[in-house]
């Protein structure tokens, strides 16, 4: 039996990161993925957001900590992963979400975040073509950004190889077995391994091997769409997200990314629950209304595909990233919501440093966000 430092179910937009920086510790680490390659679970579903704007000080402090990353990562890996720091606009065309943004910029400031409210006239030079009709103004972040997310899962997959990470594709991890030396024996369709530690990064299936490891888990999945546009000549950088309620749909989100073509996202209401990943006759009318209500310059630009994928959802929409019973040998990093991209890699360095010293690198105090024995019935995170 081959035998790790750590074993890290799920080669994903956690999985990954974590694989490289725990190689990269030295550690003997091997990954194992059900699918055939990296990042082919949720990771390729993502639009490509970057954001540290969040309400949570936990999650704003990991996704500065992943913004640093994908904003080195050409200058010292080499890989072009198509990061461009374009900003993040929330642009606001009612009273109440003019207050509920102002007042979330005091917390924001607090953690260190450049962001700022502008006015109407500024706004729309940042975004030009955008619909003036109502508008307030809006929020802008210039340090957020996006990144593709498969050029990004191929990175982490080769540096990660290169500092000697094992991978194991197309082995379903199916058992776990704590062993009384502080190790875990882990079994799959094909083998069975033995590591000290094991880190859960399964994504939407993260209850299910939750229960191998005789824990459970609150993450559950719901379904989400995505679509491209063709290209057309940039004309915007940041990547804008319009917070207002349509009939049908919440939360809408797109940019421009480098090769011009528009990629959008929405959040279906009511949200769509479970594993389905088939595209639905509702989300096009539906995404292509609110792109043009917004630009309705963009009204005959043609859409070329949709998607649709997985959110793993805690019910706080905050991660869970800890230890299990603090045994050290258990550990998840679960439950990613709609940010598992650009929590990713500034997660990855953290789980790195429970693993190695006992504690993460951003203040403990911050980390407990993340708890898995936390109080689940909070108020959820307001940008989630
Ligand atoms: C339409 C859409 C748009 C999105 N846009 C963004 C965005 O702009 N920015 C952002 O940050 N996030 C975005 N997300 C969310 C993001 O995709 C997820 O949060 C993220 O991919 C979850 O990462 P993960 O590592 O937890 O899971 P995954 O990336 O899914 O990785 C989990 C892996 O575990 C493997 N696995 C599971 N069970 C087993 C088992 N028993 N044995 C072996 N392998 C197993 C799976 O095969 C999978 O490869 C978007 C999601 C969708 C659907």
């Amino acid at each position: 039996m081959k035998a790790y430092d750590v074993i890290i179910v799920g080669a994903g937009s956690v999985g990954l990161p974590t694989a490289l920086f725990l190689g990269e510790a030295g550690l003997r680490v091997l990954v194992i993925d059900e699918l055939a390659s990296p990042g082919q679970g949720q990771n390729k579903s993502a639009i490509g957001g970057v954001r540290a704007t969040h309400s949570d000080p936990a999650k704003i402090q990991i996704c500065q900590l992943s913004l640093d990353i994908f904003g080195s990562w050409h200058d010292k890996y080499g890989d072009d992963i198509h990061f461009q720091r374009g900003g993040y606009s929330f642009p606001v065309y009612s009273e109440q979400d003019e207050v509920s943004l102002k007042e979330l910029l005091k917390v924001q400031k607090r953690y260190g975040l450049n962001i700022d409210y502008l006015q109407t006239d500024e706004l729309l030079k940042l975004l030009p073509g955008l619909n003036p009709d109502g508008l307030r103004g809006g929020t802008y972040s210039p340090d957020d950004g996006n990144v593709s997310p498969l050029l990004a899962a191929r990175a982490f997959y080769r540096q990660a190889i290169r500092v000697g990470v094992e991978f194991a594709f197309e082995e379903k991890v199916i058992g776990l077995t704590r062993k009384e030396q502080g190790s875990v024996e882990v079994e799959t369709t094909k083998a069975t391994y033995s590591a000290g530690k094991i880190l859960n990064a399964a994504g939407a299936s993260a209850k299910e091997v939750g229960r191998l490891m005789g824990v459970d888990l609150p993450v559950e999945p719901d379904c989400h769409e995505g679509g491209v546009t063709e290209p057309v000549r940039r004309f915007f950088n940041p990547l804008v997200v319009d917070i207002r309620q349509f009939p049908g749909s919440k939360n809408f989100y797109f940019y421009q990314e480098q090769g011009g073509h528009i990629i959008f996202c929405l959040t279906p209401d009511p949200i769509i629950p479970g594993f389905s990943r088939n595209s639905t006759s509702v989300f096009l009318p539906q995404a292509a209304r609110r792109l043009i209500n917004l630009f309705p310059r963009l009204r005959n630009i043609r859409v070329r595909r949709t998607w649709r994928g997985l959110y793993p959802m805690t019910p706080d929409g905050v991660p869970i990233v800890d230890t299990v019973d603090d045994t050290g040998t258990l550990y998840v990093a679960v439950g990613l919501c709609g940010q598992g991209l650009m929590l990713g890699p500034g997660l990855a360095k953290n789980i790195v440093s429970l693993m190695t010293t006992g504690r993460p690198l951003i203040p403990e105090d911050i980390f407990a966000s993340f708890s898995l024995y936390r109080d689940f019935t909070r108020p959820a995170e307001l940008l989630k």
